[in-house]
């Protein structure tokens, strides 16, 4: 079976390999060039998208920020999964917020803002501090900003006006603004829905970030109520969405409570350790999901770290030397801060994944792999 993947990143290439062992070849579209390229080798293939779409058997998606005239030609093909509505939904905060909303999934109180005077009652009337966030083309932590004591906020609306005019009619750029959150963890929920309607949903993950990019995700066993809240959104999201393949839900916990900080309609980076740390991962999932296969087990084996690589040319070769991890590297070109590859690591309990966190930490400078010491032992210092 052939399928077809819009965007050609390390997402696009790890479908690629989780796909091949089921007979399911992995093709993908790169928006920016506009090729169809293999997602291993990068190796173009002469082929229109056109072709590709007329030629494979599913379509899927690897990122949000897909232009709207593909999402229609392949939704028109009627083998997209998810599909276009649920790609615009991941892709513009308002539309998203809308769909939360609609579904009474708690999230960050919001505003839309197209104008200077929004700006003033967002302040009012959500208070400060504020995150403010584009709506459109916003991802790692960009296109951003945090407004505390209000004393830059004549020099971040001039920055809030460059993106609003960027946009078109047909495609108006806009802004919201949200309350900041006295979060005290974030954590996130993967989970696949099948065209049958059947679901597999992963153990939630607590994530840290740096700088507003993820750093670190942690996979042990949380307490069945925040399970429970983190199943009953992605049940009410995906089924509205009558969704198809793997959807990644982000949130704050306060006070034992999940709120959504945003919906990623696609396999998502906090949810690697699914490769070594679960019986099917993210990506076999979601391959299963769109080709119509059964879903495979989320059942963890043991417990799990996922480290980012960030900005670094290379993964350090002694990391190998420490049981139970594995190296995971995208073949992008190098640049800071660039998401350039991942580490997983898997460990029988708490404790013995703290011990490895704090061994890795040898080979990992904490400037380069912030927290990977700290949380390490947390974990060796818990009960
Ligand atoms: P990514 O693509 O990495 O998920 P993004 O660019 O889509 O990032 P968000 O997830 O919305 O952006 O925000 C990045 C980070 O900024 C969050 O993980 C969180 O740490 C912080 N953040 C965002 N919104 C809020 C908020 N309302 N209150 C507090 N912190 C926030
Ligand atoms: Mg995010």
């Amino acid at each position: 079976m052939d399928i077809l993947v819009l965007g050609a990143g390390q997402l696009a290439r790890m479908m690629s390999l989780a796909g091949a062992p089921l007979d399911l070849n992995v093709t993908a579209y790169d928006v920016g060039s506009g090729h169809i390229i293999h997602p291993l080798t990068q190796q173009k293939y002469s082929l229109a998208l056109a072709e590709a779409i007329a030629g494979c058997d599913a379509i899927t998606a690897e990122f949000e920020h897909i232009p709207d005239d593909v999402l229609t030609l392949c939704d028109a093909s009627g083998k997209f999964y998810p599909g276009r509505q649920a790609i615009k939904a991941g892709g513009d905060r308002s539309i998203e917020k809308a769909l939360l909303q609609k579904n009474g999934v708690p999230c960050a109180p919001w505003q839309l803002i197209t104008e200077r005077a929004h700006l003033d009652t967002a302040i009012e009337s959500l208070g400060k501090p504020l995150v403010i966030k584009t709506c459109q083309a916003g991802y790692d932590g960009k296109g951003q900003w945090r407004i505390k004591d209000g004393s830059d906020i004549e020099q971040i609306w001039s920055e809030m006006q460059a993106f609003l005019h960027k946009g078109s009619t047909d495609h108006p750029h806009s802004i919201i603004a949200e309350q900041m959150i006295p979060f005290q963890r974030e954590v996130s929920v993967i989970g696949a829905r099948g065209k049958d309607g059947k679901v597999a949903i992963y153990p939630v993950t607590e994530n840290e970030h740096s700088k507003g990019v993820l750093t670190l995700s942690i996979a042990v066993p949380v307490v069945e109520s925040i399970q429970q809240q983190a199943v009953d959104a992605f049940t009410r999201l995906s089924t509205e969405l009558e969704y198809v393949g793997v959807l990644a839900i982000e949130f704050f916990e306060v006070d034992g409570q999940l709120m959504v900080n945003e919906i990623a309609p696609r396999v998502h980076n906090s949810g690697h350790w699914t490769q070594q740390g679960t019986l099917c991962s993210q990506f076999e999932n979601h391959m299963r999901a769109v080709a119509g296969l059964p879903l495979g087990s989320t059942e963890m084996l043991g417990v799990s770290a996922m480290i980012n690589v960030l900005g670094q040319s290379s993964i350090p070769v002694d990391v190998l030397s420490v049981s139970g991890v594995t190296s995971h590297w995208y073949g992008k070109t190098q640049r800071p801060g660039r998401k350039m590859g991942h580490i997983n690591v898997v460990a029988d309990d708490r404790h013995s994944l703290g011990r490895k966190l704090i061994e890795l930490s040898g080979y990992l400078s904490d400037e380069h792999y912030p927290g990977v010491l700290a949380m390490g032992n947390v974990l060796v210092n818990s009960k």
